[in-house]
């Protein structure tokens, strides 16, 4: 098959242009209003009833002829004769004359010849006798028929996204149903690696994530969205599966088998089938997007990485939703916030996911494929073609995805326990980047975290964490002294180990390059092969697997359980909570490196207190200890 290079990528302005001028006609269905949250109304909605249909009373009190009260005051109230009670949704009949009153609850029918309400806090009942202590003016504490909605009133507007407001407004005025826009969304997504969620994983596969993150995307925009589920890389299947998606629904959504890659033939359909308006938009991510007509139905074939899929989705696929909708996005707010680092650019014009915290824009593009970048990101910022760096304090626009709360601080380092009861304990949420204690050096001294959690040894005796701090030539933070940690050797329960010598022999899964906890392994290695008199290296080439890498002790724990693994090095604290046995080792030293300029934030100083207080002390698991450093700040190196 013949590669397709993408030699002319259709500029973002020309695509967005394009986009505006596609418009899938939807059809129109009555639902029950109960069933029609989130749609969009496909007409005028005008009141077949006066709301309230009768002059109702706002107060419980009693109905009167206000001329009747005019005179009454404090020292002489006027008295008044009952001669009635009328509750709420009371059908009889009843009238008020001169110097009557009839008691009445509040959402009451109004008696005849009554024009007002006193409130039962202006009065006094003694047997029928009602005495009134306060003038009322007419028509006070009463709500006219038709006053609240008048019969005939138009009450929502075509093109409305009902919520519960609208629902509210709905069964007010007695309407059991309403007619909605029916735009169905077809989603198929290609690739012979994808399988369905909820089944188990073999060999080389992956779970197809695109096409729920994408159902979700068209149902926030007002679509329906209609899986098809996982098509083959077989130009036969996906041909049929298009063609019966394109019958059935008004537009089409494919991911996957845009790119100019063997066996990518999306785009080949498109182009043989109908009409392609364009293919790649010289854009970063996901370049590879084909927009086309076929029969008539729009069609757009999204990349198969799920971050560039739903990038390009909020880019270019929800306009055309609204669009055909009728509707203006809700729900893509714009925040203005500064950049709280540097970021590179240049030569094509990019979606960049940033997350932000307290106002401050922070990059969170991982390698491009990765999973988390959609959920530590909290929006996007475009960066033009012809802007090569945005400055760290340069002022962005940022369009945040959906609802997204965002985080109060921002954490770059090594997963503890210690941390998310930190989180857990100040009531605050952090975004947490859980990757490595050099991770959290680096993103200190890059200033793209407000903290860092950091256990890095330097020598047997050397103090932890302060070398490293010393050797990066941080400035401008603060290293925190944090809390002790047991650690140990990882293993299911029974395993015949008795230290770090029985190693070889097993298979030992290491934490990833960069960690401390890897760092305090290596140094209690090298602790034992000086004493065999033997170099660390020729201890741990016999060790199976000392050059694995895996990111979290959590991870290490679950290999170790699902015996991927026999051993593993860590806390005491995550081999408990997994239930594996623990040998003990040492105890290293994890702390927080804090950015100064951020150290007066409320945030940070709740951070800081939590860290200090006894509910935090006694609240961590068996094996991490707080010490009489704890809480000690650290500011030159
Ligand atoms: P493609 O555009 O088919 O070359 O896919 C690009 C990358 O996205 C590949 O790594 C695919 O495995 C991945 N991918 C494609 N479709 C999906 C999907 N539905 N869910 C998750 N990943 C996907
Ligand atoms: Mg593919």
């Amino acid at each position: 098959m013949e590669r397709k290079e993408f030699r002319e990528l259709t500029p973002v302005k020309e695509a967005r242009k394009l986009i505006s001028r596609i418009i899938a006609r939807p059809g129109i269905q009555t639902l029950t209003i109960e069933n029609s949250a989130g749609r969009i109304l496909a007409e005028d909605i005008f009141s077949p009833v006066d709301v309230p249909a009768f002059n109702r009373s706002v107060k419980d009190g009693y109905a009167i002829r206000a001329k009747d009260t005019y005179r009454a005051s404090e020292p002489e109230p006027m008295e008044l004769k009952m001669t009635a009670s009328i509750p709420a949704g009371c059908a009889d009949s009843f009238f008020v004359n001169d110097g009557e009153t009839a008691e009445i609850s509040t959402g009451a029918p109004i008696p005849e010849g009554a024009d007002a309400v006193v409130m039962v806090e202006q009065t006094k009942q003694i047997d029928s006798t009602v005495f009134i202590y306060q003038p009322v003016y007419i028509n006070e504490n009463i709500m006219k028929a038709g006053s609240d909605i008048m019969k005939g009133e138009r009450v929502l507007r075509k093109n409305t996204r009902i919520g519960s407001r609208e629902i509210g407004v709905l069964a007010s005025v007695g309407m059991k149903e309403v007619p909605v826009k029916e735009l169905l969304v077809g989603i198929i997504s290609t690739g012979n690696e994808l399988i369905e969620p909820g089944n188990t994983l073999g060999k080389g596969l992956i779970f197809d994530a695109n096409s729920y993150a994408i159902a979700a995307s068209v149902e926030e925009a007002g679509g329906i969205p209609k899986i098809y589920g996982i098509i083959p890389d077989d130009w036969k299947l996906m041909e049929e599966a298009l063609y019966r998606a394109i019958r059935e629904c008004h537009i089409v959504l494919t991911s996957g088998s845009t790119s100019a890659g063997v066996g990518d033939i999306m785009y080949m359909i498109i182009e043989e089938k109908g009409e392609t308006l364009t293919h790649g938009i010289a854009i970063k991510p996901g370049k590879p997007v084909v927009i086309g007509m076929i029969e008539g139905v729009p069609t757009i074939g999204l990349p198969g990485n799920p971050t560039s899929a739903l990038s390009i989705f909020n880019e270019f696929v929800a306009p055309i939703i609204h669009n055909s909708l009728g509707t203006t996005p809700s729900f893509r707010t714009k925040v203005r916030a500064v950049m709280g680092t540097g970021i590179r650019s240049g030569g094509r014009e990019e979606l960049f996911p940033v997350g932000v915290v307290r106002g401050r824009a922070y990059p969170a593009d991982k390698t491009s494929g990765a999973i988390t970048t959609l959920s530590d990101a909290d929006g996007i910022i475009e960066i033009k073609a012809e802007t090569e760096y945005i400055e760290a304090g340069s002022p962005v626009e940022i369009t945040m995805f959906g609802n997204v709360r965002s985080p109060d601080l921002m954490y770059v380092g090594g997963q503890c326990p210690g941390i998310d009861l930190l989180e857990e304990t100040t009531g605050m949420v952090f975004r947490m980047l859980n990757m490595s204690s050099s991770a959290g050096f680096t993103a200190i001294a890059g200033a793209t975290t407000d903290i860092a959690g950091v256990n890095m040894p330097a020598d047997p005796d050397g103090e932890y964490n302060l070398p490293t701090a010393r050797k990066m030539n941080l400035s401008g933070t603060l290293l925190v002294k944090g809390y002790k940690r047991e650690m140990g050797l990882i293993f299911r329960q029974g395993t015949r180990i008795s230290g770090l010598e029985d190693l070889a022999g097993l298979r030992f899964l290491n934490r990833n390059r960069g960690s401390g906890t890897r760092a305090v392994l290596e140094m209690e290695l090298g602790l034992l092969a000086k004493e065999k008199g033997i170099t660390r290296n020729e201890l741990t080439k016999d060790i199976d697997g000392y050059n694995s890498g895996s990111k979290t002790h959590r991870s290490v724990c679950d290999a170790i359980k699902d015996g991927r693994a026999d051993v593993g090095f860590g806390l005491r604290a995550a081999a408990r909570e997994a239930g594996l046995g623990f040998l003990p080792v040492t105890e290293d030293e994890f702390d927080l490196l804090i950015r100064e300029d951020v150290l007066d934030v409320p945030e940070i100083r709740l951070l800081l207190k939590t860290l200090t207080s006894e509910e935090f002390s006694k609240s961590l698991p068996p094996g991490m200890r707080t010490y009489e450093r704890t809480g000690e700040m650290i500011s030159s190196f």
